[in-house]
């Protein structure tokens, strides 16, 4: 903080001290030339009474003897002196034996000091004679002209005048500087200190004492301002800490140190903003523990706590991917899982839950087993408010709690049973390989070069002894969730070649085949191992094995995605990219890719006739094909309209229910061997 040099302390300091000198000085000068024309008036009348004195004897001598001359004689003498202006002798009313008088003195300074000397003053003395008679003779009298006196006088006031006022000014000069100094340097200094003090921490920054002013009262200003400082920041400190700890007391558990349903709702209502923004899922999972009563009861309440702690303690271990954890009191919880995509993500979480709570809680050398009920509100689905998706996912709770325990369950109807038979689909699936439920069945390919059977899809089945035949659109994703993917997709690459090995040896050596690579899959770094592996050993020749990717699954990560292709590719097999157009691929991906081929989308395919858009994509993607070098398949040829209008763009294989459905191998070789006799015509 900077003050105005107007407005600056300094400089009244020196209006006023300057000015107060100087009235002090004119008045004294002023006092003092009074004092001086009081005295010159003074000194005019004891010269007058000198000259008289000294003039007296010769005078009386003169009037005694009436002698003219002499007189005359004295008053030349008289006259000597500048300042008699007329002297006289004689008998004062009648003729005087001597006078003379001449003209006043013009001197600039009279009309100023005749006011206050008079224009000339008379003085006179008696001429007596010799004592013990003393005669009286006559008088002598002289008139002093104050001109000169006034000239003197005058000068005299001009120096004491201005030697007055001087001399205060310089007084006030000096003060001034003194109280600079003294005071308005170290305040200014001060106040440049004060204006550094940080507001929130008025303790942190100690006022230095002004140097050579420690002891006195700016000293002693400073340092009580400083300990005001540390007192307000010592106030302001416990008042915050005070604040800080209501507010986690009002937000959060006591018991277990999580948040409370206030701070959870709050922050709910923020996650279902960015998610309404974002158009994402949230799941809310109300999990409450079953029967803590009775071990409340048949322990101790502090056991109880002690679990509830524990319990929070588990839960914390689930939160880091999730948007809130939550105490709603009691022996409930809340979990908010943000920016899910689908609704098995939260029956996910909610099995770990359920499975990390069943593992036994130790308390004081006892085991204890706890078990959960959870229910789950999905947003947007069951509310977009979060007052509905949280009560909804309490009483989903308790609803599930009242049928039967240690389970999860969703608040509408058809989530949850969905969600019900995935996990017993997941459960399933472990097995299927095992159980000699899975098979591949294979879909020719046909080449339009000259309608010859060159190659085939083999695509996986599944037939559950239960559910019957599950198509691979269902479990296809969930085995590449749980990861099981890679030992079927091992197996399937397995039964794949061996089933071509075996074509190869009945004599249709021009045989290809075609597998599906997951993503999950692709980024498995065994893989290209494992094909080479079983390239080998069915001796299989090289570009008779051709691996399926989607497109989807290489643009994640495109680079990676190359360099899985290129080993696979060393391996000695042919990648082919399925269902072309779906993605998002650009064109510049596409170049940087090892590829050999192009599958255009069955989607195309089907509406090509009606849709032009589709007629313009498929065109495209066989000029972009044939543009890289690449091979061009359609999947999903279903009508000779579709085959002629392709092959007319120049597609060089086809493949679909017109040709022929997948197959099992047994099927396909007696198809392969009747299209031998006849061109391949739709069944
Ligand atoms: P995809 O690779 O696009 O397979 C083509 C799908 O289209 C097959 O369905 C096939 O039966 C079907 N299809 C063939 N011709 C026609 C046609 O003319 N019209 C119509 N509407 N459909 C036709 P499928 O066998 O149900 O397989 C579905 C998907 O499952 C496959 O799509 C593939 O992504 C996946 N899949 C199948 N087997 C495997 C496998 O062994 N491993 C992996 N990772 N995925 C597989
Ligand atoms: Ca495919
Ligand atoms: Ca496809």
């Amino acid at each position: 903080m900077k003050v105005e040099l107007k407005h600056s302390l300094s400089l009244k300091l020196l209006r006023i001290v300057l000015l107060s000198t100087l009235i002090v000085g004119v008045v004294l000068s002023c006092g003092q030339i009074v004092l001086d024309a009081y005295k010159t008036r003074h000194t005019i009348a004891r010269d007058a009474e000198r000259i008289l004195d000294m003039f007296q004897d010769p005078s009386t001598q003169a009037v005694y003897s009436l002698d003219k001359e002499m007189g005359m004689q004295v008053i030349e003498g008289l006259f000597q002196d500048p300042a008699v202006r007329a002297a006289s002798i004689g008998h004062t009313g009648e003729t005087m034996l001597a006078e003379r008088e001449r003209a006043l003195m013009d001197t600039p300074t009279r009309w100023l000091t005749d006011p206050v000397l008079g224009q000339q003053r008379t003085f006179s003395i008696r001429l007596v004679g010799r004592a013990p008679y003393n005669e009286y003779y006559g008088d002598l009298n002289i008139t002093i002209d104050t001109a000169t006196y006034g000239q003197e006088f005058v000068r005299n006031s001009v120096v004491l005048f201005v030697s007055g006022v001087l001399r205060a000014m310089l007084m006030g000069l000096v003060l001034y500087l003194v109280y600079h100094w003294l005071l308005t340097k170290p305040l200014s200094r001060m106040l440049q200190h004060l204006s550094e003090i940080n507001p929130d921490r008025p303790g942190q920054h100690q006022l230095p004492p002004p140097r050579g002013h420690e002891h006195n009262e700016l000293g002693q200003w400073v340092s009580t301002a400083n300990q005001l400082l540390a007192s307000i920041e010592r106030n302001t400190s416990l008042r915050r800490e005070a604040e800080d700890s209501l507010l986690r007391m009002s937000q959060y558990d006591f018991l277990t140190g999580l948040p409370n349903r206030l701070q959870l709702q709050q922050q709910l209502d923020k996650i279902l903003v960015d998610a309404a923004r974002l158009q994402q899922r949230v799941a809310i999972i109300c999990v409450g523990l079953d029967d803590f009563k009775g071990i409340n009861e048949q322990f101790s309440y502090q056991a109880g706590d002690q679990l509830l702690l524990a319990t929070a303690d588990r839960l914390r271990a689930h939160s880091g991917r999730l948007g809130a954890l939550a105490r709603l009191g009691g022996d409930q919880f809340a979990l908010v899982q943000a920016s899910i995509e689908e609704p098995y993500q939260a029956a996910q979480l909610a099995q770990h839950i359920l499975d990390d709570l069943a593992a036994p809680f130790v308390l004081e050398a006892m085991e204890i087993r706890l078990r959960a009920t959870i229910g789950i509100t999905l947003f947007p689905e069951d509310g977009d408010s979060t007052e509905k998706l949280l009560q909804k996912a309490e009483q989903t709770m308790t609803l599930a709690k009242s049928r039967s325990r240690n389970r999860y369950q969703f608040y509408i109807a058809s989530v949850d049973s969905e969600m019900r038979r995935r996990r017993e689909l997941e459960k399933a699936l472990r097995e299927a390989q095992a159980g000699n439920q899975l098979y591949l069945v294979y879909q020719p390919q046909i080449s339009y070069r000259d309608h010859q059977i060159v190659g085939v899809e083999a695509l996986l089945r599944w037939n559950h002894p239960e559910f019957g035949l599950i198509p691979p659109d269902q479990f296809i994703p969930l085995a590449e969730q749980n990861g099981t993917i890679i030992a079927i997709g091992e197996w399937v690459l397995d039964q794949a070649c061996r089933q071509l090995r075996e074509w190869h040896d009945q004599g249709f050596g021009h045989l290809r085949m075609a597998v599906n690579l997951s993503t999950v899959q692709l980024h498995h770094s065994e893989l290209p191992r494992v094909v080479s592996n079983l390239l080998q050993m069915y001796r299989l020749p090289p570009r008779s094995l051709e691996l399926e990717v989607t497109e989807t699954g290489l643009m994640e990560d495109i680079s990676t995605a190359a360099q899985h292709l290129l080993s696979l590719r060393r391996s000695g097999a042919l990648i082919a990219i399925d269902d072309f157009g779906t993605g998002y691929s650009s064109l510049g991906y596409l170049r940087s890719l090892p590829l050999d081929k192009i599958k255009i989308d069955k989607s195309f395919v089907k509406d090509l006739l009606d849709d032009e858009d589709d007629a313009t994509i498929v065109r495209a993607v066989i000029q972009l094909g044939k543009s890289l070098g690449m091979q061009v398949i359609a999947e999903g040829v279903e009508t000779a309209e579709q085959e002629a209008y392709i092959i007319a763009e120049g597609c060089h294989e086809g493949q679909g229910y017109y040709y022929s459905k997948p197959l099992p191998a047994r099927d396909l070789l007696a198809f392969i061997k009747q299209a031998q006799r006849v061109r391949v015509t739709p069944i």
